[in-house]
């Protein structure tokens, strides 16, 4: 496969200082030592509780924030090299869409102004106005809302002139970081059917993140869990949902609820609350809650292993 990223043992600690002095008492260890590639033209759906690290994930992947250590290469350069000029064109190319449609757009301009604003900082002058109109319409909304106010729109509306805004100057990747988790079940659908048109409409490339199985079921090419910020199983979609591996996972797709009484005594349930970041366990980090765990998994870490071909796990029980 042809890969756009590649992430290579990326680390993620942010300092927890105390309040009065801003002295460094710890670090929340958000991300550690996450390898991962993602590959053109592909949506690749990224699940796990909250508090796992996938928000932490995105925004190392567009440079939005510093990581504290490892490579991250688009296009086989690492953007984490990059001069500003070179980052410029790297933003140019890889966009966000927030979770939250009411604060991502500036309630005082008007969608054409929000709709503008990358143009201006690009130095982009040419056809402008077409492509905003013809933006506006491949979202599914009308010339007219261009001249209108944010509040004046639904939360589902107003996603859509969100995505219209990330995909503005014809980016190659977007991280979608829980799109339609803030809008109301019946809007959620459009959004998704939307953004499946639109990857395969602009040959995007997307990092789909949800804690929500079904929505990463019907919009994913291909899965990664993340538990305590790591990764712990990867694999195409139809084989993760027919035959994951990782007891996580297992975890996971158990809390989505079922009817029958004979399903629901094989499932795991996931014991107390995820252990902090801050202080993480030793071993598999999954050892403390895990239904399988057995002394080594309590001092010895299991590493991501391929299982079958383009499915990873990362469990002593398929070492
Ligand atoms: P959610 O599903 O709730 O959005 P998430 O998987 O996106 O969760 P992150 O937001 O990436 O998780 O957070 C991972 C860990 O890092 C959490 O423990 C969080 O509290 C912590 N964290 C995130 N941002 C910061 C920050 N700016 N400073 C300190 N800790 C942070
Ligand atoms: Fe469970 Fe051990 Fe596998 Fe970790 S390594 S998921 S504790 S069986
Ligand atoms: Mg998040």
């Amino acid at each position: 496969m042809n890969e756009l990223f590649e992430i290579k043992n990326l680390n993620m600690y942010y300092p927890v200082t105390d309040g009065l002095i801003g002295n460094i008492t710890g670090y929340v260890y958000a991300l550690n030592n996450v390898n991962l590639d993602i590959y053109k033209n592909e949506i690749l759906g990224l699940v796990g509780e909250s508090g796992s690290g996938k928000s932490t994930l995105g925004s190392c992947i567009l440079k939005l924030i510093t990581p504290t250590s490892g490579e991250i290469f688009y296009e086989s350069e690492n953007i984490l090299k990059k001069n500003k000029k070179q980052l410029k064109e790297f933003r140019h190319d890889a966009q966000l869409i927030f979770q939250n449609p009411y604060m991502s757009l500036n309630p005082r301009m008007k969608i054409r102004e929000i709709l503008k604003e990358p143009f201006i900082i690009h130095g982009i002058k040419d056809n402008v106005d077409e492509k905003i109109k013809r933006i506006i319409n491949l979202t599914g909304m009308q010339d007219e809302v261009l001249d209108r106010y944010p509040h004046e729109f639904s939360g589902g509306q107003r996603q859509r002139i969100a995505i219209a805004r990330a995909i503005i100057l014809n980016p190659k990747f977007i991280v979608a970081d829980e799109p339609v988790s803030a809008l109301d079940v019946s809007i959620q659908a459009q959004i998704v059917n939307l953004l499946i048109n639109l990857k395969k409409h602009l040959n995007l490339t997307m990092l789909f993140i949800s804690h929500d199985l079904s929505i990463i079921k019907y919009i994913s090419d291909r899965v990664a869990v993340m538990y305590l910020g790591e990764i712990v199983e990867t694999a195409l979609k139809d084989e993760f949902f027919n035959n994951h591996k990782h007891p996580y996972s297992q975890a996971l797709l158990d809390a989505v609820p079922v009817i029958s009484q004979k399903e629901k005594s094989k499932k795991i349930i996931l014991n107390g609350d995820l252990p902090s970041p801050n202080n993480l366990p030793k071993g598999c980090k999954f050892h403390t809650r895990c239904p399988y765990v057995n002394e080594k998994c309590k001092v010895s870490m299991p590493n991501l292993k391929e299982i079958s071909p383009a499915h990873f796990v990362r469990c002593f029980l398929y070492e």
